[in-house]
């Protein structure tokens, strides 16, 4: 007997979106309910098991962060946010609202399917990553750090000082401090070295969130995370 499929649920009141995304999660082998509004969609969550919800930001009785929270009141689900505008404001907001992953309308039915794997992978405990603050996910076991939902693709240097500034946010690490935990011969680096590492994490974080850097400077004495990030 095959396993039970798992059943993704989506609320989203534009039919056209709705129905392509409803075809492609059944052609990957999932079983996909749709809805078209936030009271029709706590109804199903109180009597099914839900694998994950794909949830559209703009529906015609209630936000869409509004209704992520209280779904996620009723039960721990995973959340992806469907969202018609680009902007950050709607990706930041999302995301600290306890979304586990966005996408940007439009989007092609692979791109659906690959996030909802992925967030299905992550929310079954495989490379359980523990949630740092509102956006840092860390999973040491796989020496993988998230920001805001996004897996930052990171060097061995820039993940081992991520890792070191993400331990003791708010503490300023000097760059010898730096050097130590980040580098294996940490003698044959220079100060330049922990700068040039730190200008290309800047560059990956802000490839996800443009406006947020959360890296400071602290001019003669080194670097730390922005506490609040
Ligand atoms: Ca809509």
């Amino acid at each position: 007997m095959p396993a039970a499929r798992q059943i993704i649920l989506i609320v989203e009141d534009e039919p056209p979106i709705a129905e392509t995304m409803v075809y492609a999660l059944q052609t990957e082998g999932f079983a996909a309910l749709w809805k078209t509004t936030g009271r029709e969609a706590l109804a199903v969550l109180a009597e099914q098991e839900i694998a994950l919800v794909v949830l559209d930001v703009g529906l015609p009785d209630i936000n869409g962060f509004d209704l992520c929270r209280e779904i996620r009141r009723q039960r721990k689900v995973p959340v992806i946010f469907l969202t018609a505008r680009s902007g950050e404001v709607d990706r930041v907001v999302g995301l600290e609202l306890g979304g586990d992953d966005y996408m940007t309308k439009p989007f092609s039915p692979r791109e659906l399917t690959a996030r909802v794997r992925a967030v299905l992978r992550r929310s079954n405990g495989e490379g359980e990553a523990a949630p740092v603050s509102a956006v840092w996910r860390h999973d040491e076991a796989r020496c993988r750090i998230s920001y805001r939902a996004r897996p930052l693709d990171l060097t061995r240097n820039e993940y081992r000082l991520l890792r070191t500034l993400l331990a003791q946010p708010g503490r300023v690490f000097s760059r010898d401090q730096l050097m130590e935990a980040a580098w294996e011969d940490p003698g044959a680096a220079l100060d330049r070295t922990v700068d040039a590492h730190i200008k290309l994490l800047r560059a990956k974080l802000r490839a996800v969130a443009p406006g947020a850097d959360p890296l400071v400077t602290h001019r003669g004495l080194g670097y730390s995370l922005r506490e609040e990030s």
